[in-house]
């Protein structure tokens, strides 16, 4: 017991004396966040592919005109989404590869179960909605933080394709909670 405090204070010392005394050049620096951005970039690369494939079972269950527009239209979007990642990965000579994003299945495993637990119609819209949302704000985070990592690095091609797409992500949020007061308030008139 006592001996095992002293090892671990021995070795919180040590740690200090190492950030205190090892100096860390700038590009040794750079690594660490420079790896994280590269991890990140494939997780949201897997997200959006997964994406491509989700989206579409949302528009089949879907029965509010408008907001089957709203996801045809950003199903559309993220196709491109995919390719402007591509365009990331090559500003930045890196390898385009996925890497799954366990949060992202896990949005769409809840959407899934959204809509099968749910009656077709403005409830089951409602589901939709705030399932898209939920991922919406999720790719907010992400390519913010993207996009400020990258503009960190220097890579500033790299920096405004991520922007452009946070905007669209923006965007699509937007127009979820403008779809959405309508249909919540037929949900909440909705039989079961
Ligand atoms: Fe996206
Ligand atoms: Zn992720
Ligand atoms: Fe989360
Ligand atoms: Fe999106």
């Amino acid at each position: 017991m006592k001996s095992s405090e002293t090892t671990s204070e021995k070795k919180l010392d040590q740690n200090q004396g190492n950030s205190k005394n090892k100096e860390k050049s700038t590009s040794e620096k750079a690594q660490g966040l420079r790896d994280l951005f590269e991890n990140e970039l494939k997780d949201i690369y897997w997200a959006e592919k997964e994406l491509t494939n989700a989206i579409p079972k949302m528009i089949k269950n879907a029965t509010s005109e408008e907001l089957i527009e709203a996801l045809t239209s950003h199903l559309k979007e993220t196709k491109n989404q995919v390719d402007r990642l591509q365009q990331v990965f090559e500003s930045v000579n890196v390898k385009a590869q996925e890497k799954k994003c366990e949060a992202m299945a896990g949005l769409v495993k809840e959407a899934i179960e959204i809509m099968e637990s749910t009656a077709k119609g403005a409830v089951r819209d409602a589901g939709i909605i705030s399932a898209g949302q939920k991922v919406e704000h999720y790719e907010i985070a992400t390519y913010g933080t993207l996009a400020s990592f990258a503009r960190i690095l220097g890579e500033d091609e790299a920096a405004s394709l991520l922007e452009e797409t946070l905007n669209e992500e923006k965007a699509a949020d937007e127009k979820l909670s403008e779809i959405s007061d309508a249909i919540n308030l037929d949900a909440a008139n909705q039989d079961l």
